[in-house]
């Protein structure tokens, strides 16, 4: 079959699945949920890079479906988005904001950011609020209807003199960023060097690129659906090189991947009840707190090798199509 075949090719390395010898996990997932789709039972793992594949693949049209209909966010209407009703979310902005913030500081003009997968949209948030940035424009990407609806309810109330564009796919963005953000993005495509190769056509002179990923989540969540694909930290720069960037930092982050709050550690339990009360008076906590209380329940700060995410940035390092012509 073509789809199968197609598969089978290692979208970092690109290297035959098959003739490297490919080891196979199963794919962990809840099939109570999003019980409409026909999800991937297994994830084959490239024996050269060691990124890991869902399989069987899932068509575009399901996963378009998928990503538009809310089927991701849960979206069922337009609101302005705080952060204060999202406080997971902004602290994780907060966490990955430190790691781009030195290297945009160094360029002296006004900045202009594109948000691939945007979600609430408080990196951007983030970036509008820090005085020693002066974010000139926010273009952001984002599948969901409902959500681009807030979003630019959101920015146009807070945020009048920043400019905003709001799409649902890459193709509909024009212009060259200074800072281009990727986070859990790559993580749910099949071809994530497609879309890193499209980023890097879109960096300005001396822009950057930022990505934040799942560390390897099959090994310790229950279910990763709708993810596709499997990052670890090697995996993860070998595909920035082979999209035409040179790495400037990469590093993962966060709790011990078997003790997250996130996974199946053995303190899951605790951490569920005492998160489900924060959350549930997080309206009465000043966001300063929700922020801290984050930091320490994910470790959204802390530099660990066993962390629940990679966080990577590059620079462009050479034409895009020398690099996708490797193999
Ligand atoms: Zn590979």
């Amino acid at each position: 079959m073509i789809i199968e075949k197609t598969l089978l090719i290692c979208p970092v390395c690109s290297r035959s699945l098959e003739d490297s010898g490919f080891r196979t996990v199963k794919y962990p997932t809840d099939l109570s949920r999003n019980s409409f789709l026909s999800k991937p039972h297994s994830i084959l793992f490239c024996s050269s890079c060691g990124v890991g594949v869902a399989f069987p693949k899932l068509s575009d049209e399901q996963l378009l479906e998928f990503y538009s209909q809310s089927g991701y966010w849960n979206n069922s209407r337009v609101e302005v988005l705080l952060p204060r009703k999202f406080p997971g979310h902004y602290a994780l902005s907060t966490a990955r904001w430190r790691i781009i913030k030195p290297v945009i500081k160094k360029i002296t003009k006004a900045i202009s950011m594109l948000d691939i997968g945007a979600g609430q949209g408080f990196l951007g948030m983030v970036a509008a609020k820090d005085r020693e940035i002066c974010l000139d424009s926010y273009y952001i990407v984002e599948k969901d209807n409902v959500l681009r609806e807030s979003l630019k309810k959101t920015w146009h109330k807070g945020y009048p003199k920043i400019k905003l564009k709001v799409e649902d796919s890459l193709e509909a963005i024009e212009g060259q960023f200074d800072i281009i953000i990727l986070s859990n993005v790559l993580e749910h495509l099949y071809r994530p060097k497609d879309m890193l190769e499209k980023a890097v056509e879109k960096l300005a002179e001396g822009g950057y690129i930022f990505a934040d990923l799942p560390n390897q989540d099959y090994l310790f969540k229950l279910d990763v659906f709708p993810h596709l694909t499997f990052f670890n930290k090697l995996s993860l720069q070998m595909l920035f090189e082979k999209s035409g960037l040179s790495l400037q930092q990469i590093a993962c982050y966060g709790r011990d991947m078997q003790g997250s709050p996130a996974g199946r550690g053995k303190n899951r339990v605790i951490f569920k009840i005492l998160e489900n009360l924060f959350y549930k008076l997080r309206f009465f906590i000043p966001v300063c707190i929700s922020k801290r209380f984050y930091q320490w329940y994910y470790g959204t700060v802390t530099n660990n090798p066993q962390g629940t995410w990679i966080r990577a940035l590059g620079k462009r390092s050479r034409g895009v199509n020398e690099s996708s012509n490797h193999y």
